[in-house]
């Protein structure tokens, strides 16, 4: 049994967040790996110490002075390392990379990604971990693409040591040796790399909530936690708007079937949430005939052509399509009546040109009418549990329709993981408080 455990920014973020890790990293020896994102916000009004090293970049950049930023960032790390007594002379590195950004002798990436350098530095002295820097095991090609073969041999050299390891998230490097830094929140990418490579039994992902919830909370006050999501039905709720892990951070330990469990660090009495292989249903939700979660956005708008006898003409939606096509315009859904069809895009990827796209569409569909509905919300309810099941999709709209909400539009896909609805913007919260309580009753 071997354990990848991942703490992002705020999990580490003071000298008291650091030793609520090293409870939990000593609550079992199995978690052999840990890999860290940079110090992050420890309050609402504090800031993340990449953000901070951007911040510095672009003033240097640009000839300015950022004296001031950099020394909010000396005191963070400093005040870390000298609250837990460690030696590691981090005002010693922290003046050498400051020296190296005066003289300009310093790329972006490299001075973003000493954020989590130095914060898994400061972290393996804490646990008596070894140092790994993942300039020496996270390995890109320069067209960007994770080099999985010589990343897994420098990490067969690692495991020989039988050492425990800290390594810091958030970056590799190319070919040349130089830091490659991953897009932002990359941190859970590392992990996910790392516990792929370490044939991991579970990929940890030690945040500040306890598991993805059923619903956003500033709709829903306490939503249930899901304690079991897979990935399919993760990445619709993502898409969606839930946030949870970084898109990429799936992908390489669901290809070795690792399961990913989200984890809170300053509770971690709670279970979280565990997300699994997408070939396995999820059962427990389809045992107790109901839905995995709710995810929305707001600020659709819908286009409908309307033609007389369509359902007989071969192509047009083609035709329609094209158009959007021009436009470079992404369609999110396409629901069809039997002399109309709709076409569900983001407002704002439409709104500059909406009428001119609206004229053609027009004329390239011969089209009775072409009309335009915006201020429409889109509602996510996702759920393997929903499949081949009959009564999920009755209930929803039933409980809608009695809440006199009106639904604008409806889809769901034949693998019927997910019905959206379509409500007027207005309708939005209390369309997800109806969904919620219909499936947990207060
Ligand atoms: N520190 C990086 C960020 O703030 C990466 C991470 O936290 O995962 O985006």
């Amino acid at each position: 049994m071997l354990r990848v455990a991942k703490f992002g920014g705020s999990s580490v973020a003071s000298a008291e967040q650091f030793k609520k890790v090293k409870n939990i990293v000593n609550m079992d020896k199995t978690r052999k790996f840990v890999v860290v994102s940079a110090v992050g916000k420890a309050n609402k009004e504090d800031n993340k110490i990449t953000d901070l090293l951007y911040l510095c970049y672009a003033h240097v950049k640009y000839n300015m002075n950022c004296e001031h930023i950099f020394s909010i960032i000396e005191k963070k790390f400093t005040d870390i390392a000298q609250e837990l007594n460690l030696k590691f002379d981090i005002k010693g590195e922290l003046r050498k990379l400051k020296e190296k950004l005066d003289s300009k002798k310093i790329t972006e990436e490299y001075l973003v990604s000493r954020g989590e350098y130095l914060t898994a530095l400061l972290m393996s002295e804490y646990l008596g971990y070894k140092f790994l820097d993942a300039q020496d095991l996270i390995f890109y090609n320069y067209d960007n693409r994770f080099d999985y073969e010589k990343s897994e041999k420098a990490f067969e050299l690692i495991e020989k040591t039988g050492e425990n390891f800290v390594i810091p998230g958030f970056y590799g490097a190319y070919p040349n040796g130089e830091v490659k830094l991953m897009t932002r929140g990359g941190g859970d990418v590392s992990g996910a790399i790392v516990a792929s490579l370490a044939n991991a039994s579970v990929y940890e992902n030690w945040t500040d909530v306890s598991g993805v919830l059923m619903a956003d909370p500033r709709i829903i006050p306490n939503p249930k936690p899901i304690k079991v999501v897979n990935y399919n039905e993760l990445r619709e709720l993502s898409y969606m708007g839930a946030s949870v892990l970084h898109e990429e951070a799936v992908f390489p330990v669901a290809l070795k079937k690792i399961p990913i469990q989200i984890r809170n660090t300053n509770k971690p009495e709670d279970f979280g949430t565990i997300i699994k292989n997408t070939d396995d249903d999820n059962s427990e939700a389809f045992e107790k005939n109901t839905i995995t979660g709710i995810a929305g956005k707001k600020d659709f708008s819908i286009i409908t052509i309307r033609k007389v006898h369509m359902s007989n003409e071969v192509g047009l939606i083609k035709k329609a399509l094209t158009v959007f096509e021009d436009y470079n315009v992404s369609i999110e859904h396409i629901p069809s009546g039997v002399d109309s069809f709709s076409v569900v895009v983001e407002s704002k990827a439409v709104k500059p040109f909406v009428y001119e796209l609206m004229g053609k569409l027009r004329k390239a569909t011969s089209a009775d009418e072409v009309t335009l509905t915006n201020e429409i919300s889109l509602i996510a309810t996702v759920g393997t549990g929903m499949k081949n099941n009959k009564g999920v999709s009755g209930r929803l709209l039933t409980a809608i329709g009695k809440s006199g909400i009106n639904i604008v539009v409806i889809s769901q896909t034949s693998d019927e993981i997910n019905i959206i609805v379509g409500v007027h913007n207005s309708d939005y919260e209390r369309t997800i408080k109806t969904i919620y309580y219909e499936f947990n009753p207060q």
